[in-house]
């Protein structure tokens, strides 16, 4: 087996470095703003949060990688833009069945799940303390919650989403209607 069929080319277009900033910016804010950090602790949560968001990207990807994997289609690669990163399959790909693109579209927001639900028990757990431990558990569950998990299931208009995919290869349903025959 080659490193071509075991490993993720993982690259990123310029656009990822301004996602980080404006992450960045975002997130200190936040820290300063709702979770009412001193200056100096916001910026560093701030950090902390931007370094988590690609992390979970990265997992998410890692989750369509392996659903991708067990069916036999593998993902080549990841490509990070912006604030987020696209899935990339080898360009001469069969056609594939529905059911193929819809096992591969449900493995990135399952992986998050489990980031969402972690992170949430570590965000109620220090929200007696607080400070940056909180904000940044807070602000990690919120992401792979509305972000990664349930939000990527959310088909949108103005842009490709695991839930346009879903939608579009959605299995047909069961037929109930009785078609009379004549
Ligand atoms: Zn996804």
């Amino acid at each position: 087996m080659s490193n071509r069929d075991t490993r993720l080319a993982i690259s990123a277009a310029p656009s990822a470095v301004g996602g980080a900033a404006a992450l960045l910016v975002v997130f200190s804010l936040l820290g300063r703003r709702v979770f009412g950090l001193r200056p100096g602790p916001a910026l560093a949560g701030g950090a902390l949060a931007t370094a988590l968001h690609f992390v979970s990207e990265l997992w998410h990807q890692s989750g369509h990688a392996r659903a991708a994997a067990q069916t036999g289609y593998p993902m080549s690669g990841v490509r990070l833009w912006g604030v987020l990163g696209t899935s990339l399959y080898p360009p001469d790909e069969p056609e594939l069945p529905s059911e193929v693109h819809a096992r591969r579209a449900l493995g990135g927001p399952r992986a998050s799940a489990w980031f969402a639900a972690v992170g949430g028990l570590v965000a109620l757990a220090t929200r007696p303390i607080g400070g940056i431990a909180h904000m940044v558990s807070s602000l990690f569950a919120l992401e792979n919650l509305l972000v990664f998990s349930a939000g990527a299931l959310v088909p949108l208009p103005f842009m490709e989403t695991d839930g346009t995919t879903l939608r579009r290869h959605r299995q047909p349903r069961r037929q109930h209607t009785v078609v009379v025959q004549e």
